[in-house]
């Protein structure tokens, strides 16, 4: 007869596979508790429940998968939570990640709902776009991305969310300099890694993030260049989320076309600049 296993149990097996494949412990949890569907309390509250036998097959599988090829365990569940909400995400799209809450908070603490008209460039999966929306619904909210298979993510996004987005194929602001449209704000997280230090990043994604929401040409800066030279008059506001390097760059890329303009470079918690942000 086969054994009975509790959530415990099969944790602590879950924590020394991942450390002997030098994975992240706490993968483990976030997986079981999404095959065991269950709230993050509910999941500590049941440690020493007994787990029925196909979910303990169906998780060890995943571990072993994620633990063997590095596939990011999102792309298992096809999920991850930005800013409390649920996204659906896939390879063709960059999973969310914690830092770009940061550059929802600073916008929805300074922009406030006075109804302006945003632009997420290069939108994704949709989290910016779509919780832009979401939080400030007063706004107007459109969004570009030039990857139809990312648009696809975005507008399932935007429906299973109930958001009212305007998405637009395209590279970074042209769709709206085709129209001759020009937003209040402009929102993006461009790819911003130089392709020369894709050495440095774990297999996880460098092997599974589309490299196209990565890698920018010079030296990572190529993205911020374009979304620049293409501002048109009576664009008033941008905010960009950099790599924590690139704050001095973008600064001066803003101030090299807006002399005047008003740039602040803001960290992140973890004290790194994340976010440059600009009055033009
Ligand atoms: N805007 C999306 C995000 O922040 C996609 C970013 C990207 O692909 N570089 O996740």
């Amino acid at each position: 007869m086969k054994k009975t296993i509790n959530q415990y149990e099969v944790l602590q097996w879950a924590s020394l596979f991942l450390l002997k494949h030098n994975r992240e412990e706490n993968v483990g949890q976030l997986l079981l508790q999404h095959y065991l569907q269950v709230s993050r309390s509910t999941f500590f509250a049941n440690m020493r429940e007994n787990i029925a036998d196909e979910v303990v097959d169906k998780f060890k599988q995943s571990i072993i998968l994620h633990a063997e090829t590095g596939i990011p365990i999102q792309h298992i569940t096809g999920v991850e939570t930005f800013y409390g909400r649920d996204f659906q995400v896939n390879k063709d799209v960059l999973i969310p990640r914690p830092e770009t809450e940061e550059l929802i908070e600073h916008i929805v603490t300074t922009a406030g709902d006075k109804g302006q008209t945003i632009v997420d460039v290069g939108t994704g999966s949709g989290i910016i776009a779509i919780t832009l929306a979401l939080e400030l619904p007063n706004s107007n909210v459109y969004a570009t991305d030039i990857s139809p298979q990312a648009l696809k993510v975005a507008r399932q996004n935007a429906e299973n969310l109930k958001a009212n987005v305007t998405f637009l194929q395209g590279d970074f602001l042209q769709p709206l300099n085709d129209c001759s449209f020009t937003p209040d704000l402009i929102v993006s997280n461009p790819p911003y890694i130089a392709k020369a230090d894709e050495q440095t990043l774990s297999d996880t994604v460098k092997m599974f993030d589309p490299h196209l929401a990565l890698f920018a040409d010079d030296n990572g800066l190529a993205a911020y260049k374009n979304i620049i030279d293409s501002i048109q008059p009576g664009e008033k506001s941008i905010i960009f989320e950099i790599g924590h390097l690139q704050g001095q760059a973008v600064t001066q890329l803003l101030k090299d076309k807006y002399p005047k303009a008003e740039v602040l470079i803001i960290k992140d918690i973890n004290g790194h600049d994340r976010i440059v942000s600009a009055k033009i």
